[in-house]
C-alpha cells in the first residue's frame, strides 16, 4: 500500500524504523528485531540505507521480508551518498520486483572523509529521477530547526519545496524534543504552500550516550525538561530508558492531541520500546 494513502486515512498513524546490519554477522539479529517491531503491526516500517556502503544491500532484503512475511507496508530509504544511477536503477528495479511502493529519498550523511556525491547531488534530483522511473510514492526528509548545514531555516524550507515540487508525497522530520519547535515549522511551511503530509519524527531516548550523537548530528534543541530527566538518570540505564520513552509518549500525546496525525518513532532496532510506545497510546491510537 501507498503510505500517502495510509496517512491520508482519519487516525493517527504510528510507524517505526529499523536499521539494517553493517555486517553480515549481525543480520539474524537485526532480522528478528525487525520481526519484532513487524509483530506490533505499525502503519508502516521504514528500513535505513547505509549511505556509506556496506549495508546498502540489506535494505531491500529487510524490507521485502517485513511485507511478504509480516504483512506491514515497507518504506525503503535510499541515498545520493553512494548512489550511482546505475545503483539506483537496481535498488528501484529490486523494489519493484517485490511490490514495494515507498520509497525515502536522501542526500544520505556525506561520510567521515567528505566524499560529496557524483551524481545526484541533492536530495530532489533523487525524486526526479525516481518520480520519472515509475509509480513510487515518495517521501522526504525535513528539519524542524534546519538542516544543520543550511544557511537558515527559511532557506532550507525552500529546499523542502524544491523537494515537493520534484515529486515527494509526504515528508518525515528529523527528531525535536520540543514540540512547539514543529508546530511553528508546519506553520511557516503551509505560508511557503509546502502541503504534503509532514510525519512527526521521534525518538525517544533510552540512554544517555545518545545525547552527544544526537546533538552532534543533528543541532537538535534539548529543554531543559529533557535534559533534568538526564541529568537524574543518564547514570541508571533502566531508569533512563523508562524516563524516555515517558517523555517520548508525552511528545506524541501532545502532538496528537493538537491534530498532528503522523507519528514516526525512530526504534533503532528496539523492539520492546516500540512495544511499549504502542501499548501506551493504544486507546489513544484508536480514538478520533
Ligand atoms: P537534502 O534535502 O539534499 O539537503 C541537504 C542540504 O543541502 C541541506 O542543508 C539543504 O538545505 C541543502 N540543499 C538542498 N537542496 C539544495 C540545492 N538545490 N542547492 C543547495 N543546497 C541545497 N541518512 C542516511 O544515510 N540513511 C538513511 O536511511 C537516512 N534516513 C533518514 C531519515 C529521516 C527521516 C531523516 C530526517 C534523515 C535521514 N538520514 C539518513 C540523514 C540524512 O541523510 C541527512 O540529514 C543528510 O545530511 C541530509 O539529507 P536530505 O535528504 O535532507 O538532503
Amino acid at each position: 500500500m501507498k503510505i500517502r494513502d495510509i496517512l491520508a486515512g482519519d487516525k493517527p498513524t504510528l510507524s517505526f524504523e529499523v536499521f539494517p546490519p553493517k555486517t553480515e554477522d549481525a543480520y539474524h539479529t537485526v532480522a528478528a528485531a525487525a520481526a519484532e517491531i513487524a509483530g506490533l503491526k505499525p502503519s508502516f516500517m521504514s528500513v535505513t540505507y547505509g549511505a556509506g556502503g556496506g549495508t546498502s544491500d540489506y535494505t531491500v532484503d529487510i524490507a521485502s521480508t517485513i511485507q511478504e512475511k509480516y504483512n506491514v507496508t515497507p518504506l525503503a530509504h535510499i541515498t545520493c551518498v553512494s548512489s550511482t544511477r546505475e545503483k539506483v536503477e537496481q535498488v528501484l528495479g529490486e523494489l519493484r520486483a517485490h511490490k514495494i511502493e515507498n520509497v525515502l529519498a536522501l542526500r544520505g550523511d556525506i561520510p567521515e572523509d567528505g566524499r560529496t556525491p557524483e551524481v545526484y547531488h541533492y536530495a530532489s534530483e533523487l525524486i526526479r529521477e525516481i518520480k520519472k522511473s515509475g509509480d513510487f510514492c515518495i517521501g522526504a526528509a525535513c528539519y524542524p530547526e534546519g538542516h544543520v548545514e543550511s544557511a537558515n531555516k527559511s532557506v532550507d524550507m525552500d529546499y523542502l519545496k524544491e523537494k515537493v515540487e520534484a515529486g515527494c508525497d509526504f515528508a518525515t522530520t528529523q527528531m525535536f524534543f520540543d514540540n512547539s519547535i514543529l508546530y511553528s515549522y508546519l506553520y511557516r511551511i503551509r505560508e511557503k504552500g509546502i502541503t504534503v503530509p509532514v510525519i512527526a519524527g521521534i525518538m525517544p531516548v533510552t540512554n544517555a550516550k545518545q545525547i552527544k550523537r544526537i546533538t552532534q548530528m543533528s543541532g537538535t534543541y534539548l529543554p531543559s525538561r529533557f535534559m533534568s530527566i538526564v541529568d537524574k538518570f543518564g547514570d541508571n540505564p533502566r531508569a533512563m530508558k523508562q524516563a524516555g520513552i515517558a517523555y517520548a509518549t508525552d511528545q506524541i500525546i501532545d502532538l496528537i492531541a493538537n491534530g498532528v496525525k503522523g507519528i514516526h518513532v525512530y526504534s533503532m532496532n528496539k523492539p520492546d520500546v516500540a512495544m511499549k510506545i504502542k501499548e501506551n497510546l493504544s486507546d489513544i491510537l484508536e480514538w478520533e
